[in-house]
This record gives C-alpha cells, sequence and structure tokens, in this order.
C-alpha cells in the first residue's frame, strides 16, 4: 500500500434542490456527505429559499456546506453524482428542474478546467442562491461588490 498521503482540503459545496420534498433531499444529502469515506463536514449553512433563475419549476430550496476532505477533485465529483442519482436526479434539458444539485464551488486553492469539472464554479458570483448561503459560513469568500452584484435576485431564510 502507498504511504504517500493525500492532503487535506477544504472545500464548499452548494447543494440545491426544486422538486419533491426539497428540504428532506438536501437534509439527507449533508448527511450523506458528512458518512462519505475521507470527507468531514464542517459547517453548513442555513436552508434558503429562491425563485428559479435561469430555470423553471418550484421555487428552490438552496444551502452550502463546507467539507474537508482527502478525496480528489473529480473522485469528490464522482461520488457528488451518485449522490444526485440516489435521489432520482434527472437531467431532462439544461437547468431542468431537480431533486439534487450538488456544484464544487471551491476546492481547496484548485483552479481546474477539465471537461467534467470547473473549479471555482464558473458561475457561482453570478448567484444570489450560492453567494448568500457561503457568505454565511464563509464570510472571506464572498465580496461585498459580489453580493452587491446579485441583490436583485430574491432569496429569504427558509
Ligand atoms: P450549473 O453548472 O450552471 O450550475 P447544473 O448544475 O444544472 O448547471 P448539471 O447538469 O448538474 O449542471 O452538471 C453538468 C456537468 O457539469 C456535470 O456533468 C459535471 O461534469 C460538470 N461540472 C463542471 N464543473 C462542475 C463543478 N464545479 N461542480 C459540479 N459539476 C461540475
Ligand atoms: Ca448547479
Ligand atoms: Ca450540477
Amino acid at each position: 500500500m502507498s504511504a504517500i498521503a493525500r492532503p487535506l482540503v477544504k472545500a464548499y459545496i452548494a447543494l440545491g434542490a426544486n422538486l419533491g420534498d426539497p428540504v428532506a433531499y438536501l437534509c439527507k444529502a449533508m448527511d450523506d456527505l458528512a458518512g462519505l469515506p475521507g470527507v468531514s463536514l464542517i459547517n453548513r449553512s442555513s436552508l434558503y429559499r429562491t425563485a428559479p433563475l435561469e430555470s423553471s419549476g418550484p421555487d428552490y430550496v438552496n444551502a452550502v456546506v463546507e467539507i474537508t476532505t482527502y478525496l480528489t477533485a473529480p473522485d469528490l465529483l464522482a461520488q457528488l453524482q451518485r449522490l444526485e442519482q440516489g435521489a432520482g436526479r434527472q437531467r431532462a434539458y439544461r437547468n431542468a428542474p431537480r431533486t439534487l444539485d450538488l456544484d464544487i464551488l471551491i476546492f481547496g486553492e484548485a483552479r481546474i478546467d477539465s471537461k467534467a469539472l470547473t473549479v471555482p464554479h464558473p458561475r457561482m458570483t453570478e448567484r444570489a442562491f450560492v453567494l448568500v448561503p457561503l457568505a454565511e459560513i464563509a464570510p472571506h469568500a464572498v465580496t461585498s461588490a459580489q453580493r452587491m452584484a446579485v441583490q436583485s435576485q430574491a432569496i429569504l431564510p427558509l
């Protein structure tokens, strides 16, 4: 067995859902994340309600969690996609309503631009449903200018 240790990385993950019972899907996803081998759940934001943005269907429930992990970013993405599948996620079309969406926002200091994974998430700064819960648990990660730029997007504590 290799004695080379992987680094422990702090990462932030966005959670969103607007089909079925979104609160139940998000709470289960947080518990499932906490139970993943090589992942520790460090902090979770409040749950927020937001109107669909470039999407449709019922309002969304959104949150952000902080984890530390020994997984690589691609391995973490694979685990997130497994959890999405477990929640019955369908990808009917781009931005379709969904039972569970798990996006890697930030993965340590990593800059990744591969076919399957872009980190930091390229659209995170356009979205109040990401910036508001992220700022709640990681105020240093969101500038006031970024927060101001999305202030027209309604977001309410659940
Ligand atoms: P958006 O990325 O704009 O939030 P979405 O979450 O609805 O849209 P999905 O259908 O969930 O998009 O994912 C499409 C693909 O995005 C995934 O198959 C995955 O490979 C890729 N992807 C790229 N970067 C990331 C990331 N940082 N986190 C999660 N998935 C990512
Ligand atoms: Ca997304
Ligand atoms: Ca996604």
